[in-house]
C-alpha cells in the first residue's frame, strides 16, 4: 500500500509492552514525587518561542539546532517544548505563586527536539521530572537527588545507576574558574577543535562538556573548580554531600559534570548507566538560582532534574500486567438484561468486569479463558461462578459473588 499513511520520523506509538512500561515509569515517579510532598502540574506543550530562547540561551545546542518552532496562524512564534523547566518556572510567575514558596513540582509528559533520530532519542520523546522552587538550603537538593534515586530503586535499576555530583559553585567561584580556564586552554589553543576556539572567548566552560576527542584530551589536566570555590560554595557542597549521605544516597563526585548558563550553579548532577551505551544519562539535573529572574521573575532560587521515560522504559524490566477483567456472560439472549446488572454491580464495586459483544454463551467462555481473566460470571437462570484457572464452579447470590471478587 504506497499510500499508506506512517508516523512521523522520529516519533513512536505507544502501543503494547511499550505503553505497558511507559505507564509504569509514569505512575511510580507520580507516587514516589507525592511521598516527598510534590505535587503534579501540567504546562502547556508549547509556549511564546522567548520562553526557551531567554532561558536554554541563544547558543544552546537546543535552540540553534533542536527546536520546533514555527509561526501560528496568527503571525506568533511558537516552539514546541524542548524540555520542562522553562515551562514551570514560566507558570510559577504567571500564576502568581512567586510569594507561596516552596513549591515542589512533578510532572510528565512530551518534548520535542529536532534530532537524528536513533536508538534512545526521538523527536518527541517524553519525561518526568521535578522542580524545587524557592529554597536556598542544600537540603533541598539532596532532597530533589534522593526522590529521584528512590525512583529509580522502585522501578528496579538503582543497582545499575551510578550518581556522578559536582558543584558550579556561585558567581564569585565560577569568575575565578573561568580564569583558570582561560590560562590554561589559552596555552593549548592551537589542540583545540574549532567549536572549543570559541567557547573560549564566549564561555571557557563549556569545553568541558566537548565531544571532540582532542578537546578530550585536553580537558583530562585542565584544572578542576574545587581549589577556586569561596568559603560559601564549598560550605554549600559539603552540606550537599552531608544530606545525601543521611538521606542513604550513594554518590561519586564527578568534576566533569559542568552547565554551560550563567543561571546554573552550585550544585549538578546526573544518574549515569552503562547499559544504555553512548545514551548513559538517565537523569539529569542542577540548581539554577537565576533562571526565574532571567524569565523576569523576582530571585526565586530552583532546583531540579528531568528524565528521559524512554530510556527508563528500555531498562526496566517488563512490569506484570493487571489480570484480565472478569468476563461476565449471559447464558443466552434473554439472560443479557440481567447480565449488564451484575456487571454494573461488579463495576460499582470496584471489580474490573467486561461482557462479549457477540457469540453464543460457549464462545463467550472460551474467549474468556483465552484472556486470562481469573473468572467468569454465568448469568443464566441461576447466578454461577466459574474459577477459569482450576474450572470448579460454585452457585452464588449477587452478595457473595461480591464478597468472593473483592476477596
Ligand atoms: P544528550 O546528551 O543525550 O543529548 P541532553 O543533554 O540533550 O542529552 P537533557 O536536555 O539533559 O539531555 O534531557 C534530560 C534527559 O532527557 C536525557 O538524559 C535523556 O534521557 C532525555 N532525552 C534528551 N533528548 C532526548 C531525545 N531526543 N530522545 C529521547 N530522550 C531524550
Ligand atoms: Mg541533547
Amino acid at each position: 500500500m504506497a499510500n499508506q499513511l506512517q508516523p512521523v520520523r522520529g516519533t513512536k506509538d505507544l502501543i503494547g509492552e511499550d505503553a505497558a512500561r511507559h505507564f509504569h515509569v509514569i505512575e511510580i515517579a507520580r507516587r514516589v514525587t507525592r511521598l516527598y510532598g510534590f505535587y503534579e502540574w501540567q504546562t502547556p506543550i508549547f509556549e511564546d518561542t522567548r520562553v526557551f530562547s531567554r532561558t536554554l540561551g541563544e547558543t544552546s545546542d537546543v535552540v540553534t539546532k533542536e527546536m520546533y518552532t514555527f509561526q501560528d496562524r496568527g503571525g506568533d512564534s511558537i516552539t514546541l517544548r524542548p524540555e520542562g523547566t522553562a515551562g514551570v518556572c514560566r507558570a510559577l510567575i504567571t500564576g502568581g505563586l512567586t510569594q507561596t514558596l516552596p513549591q515542589k513540582v512533578f510532572y510528565a509528559g512530551p518534548m520535542f527536539r529536532y534530532e537524528r533520530p536513533q536508538k534512545g532519542r526521538y523527536r518527541q520523546f517524553h519525561q518526568i521530572g521535578v522542580e524545587l522552587l524557592g529554597a536556598v538550603s542544600p537540603l533541598a537538593d539532596a532532597e530533589v537527588i534522593s526522590v529521584g534515586w528512590r525512583i529509580l530503586d522502585e522501578l528496579g535499576i538503582a543497582q545499575d545507576v551510578v550518581l556522578n555530583i559536582n558543584t558550579l559553585g556561585d558567581a564569585q567561584s565560577r569568575a575565578n574558574y573561568r580564569n583558570a580556564l582561560v590560562d590554561y586552554f589559552s596555552a593549548h589553543a592551537d589542540k583545540l577543535s574549532e567549536d572549543s576556539k570559541l567557547r573560549l572567548e564566549k564561555n571557557p566552560l563549556r569545553i568541558l562538556d566537548s565531544k571532540d576527542e582532542g578537546d578530550k584530551k585536553l580537558v583530562e589536566n585542565a584544572p578542576l573548580i574545587y581549589a577556586h570555590l569561596t568559603e560559601e560554595a564549598a560550605a554549600f557542597y559539603d552540606g550537599l554531600k552531608s544530606y545525601l549521605t543521611a538521606f542513604g544516597v550513594k554518590f561519586e563526585e564527578n568534576p566533569r559534570i559542568v552547565r554551560g548558563l550563567d543561571y546554573y550553579n552550585h550544585t549538578a548532577f546526573e544518574f549515569v548507566t552503562n547499559s544504555l551505551g553512548a545514551q548513559g544519562t538517565v537523569i539529569a539535573g542542577g540548581r539554577y538560582d537565576g533562571l526565574v529572574q532571567q524569565m523576569g521573575g523576582p530571585t526565586v532560587p530552583g532546583i531540579g532534574w528531568g528524565a528521559g521515560i524512554e530510556r527508563l522504559s528500555m531498562l526496566i524490566a517488563a512490569p506484570r500486567a493487571a489480570a484480565p477483567p472478569v468476563a461476565v456472560i449471559p447464558m443466552g439472549s434473554e439472560a443479557e438484561a440481567e447480565a449488564l446488572n451484575i456487571l454494573n454491580l461488579l463495576r460499582s464495586k470496584n471489580v474490573a468486569a467486561e461482557i462479549g459483544y457477540s457469540g453464543n454463551a460457549k464462545k463467550r467462555l472460551e474467549r474468556a479463558n483465552k484472556s486470562g481473566a481469573g473468572f467468569a460470571v454465568l448469568v443464566g437462570r441461576d447466578l454461577q461462578l466459574k474459577n477459569l484457572t482450576d474450572g470448579s464452579q460454585d452457585d452464588v447470590t449477587p452478595e457473595t459473588l461480591v464478597e468472593r471478587l473483592c476477596a
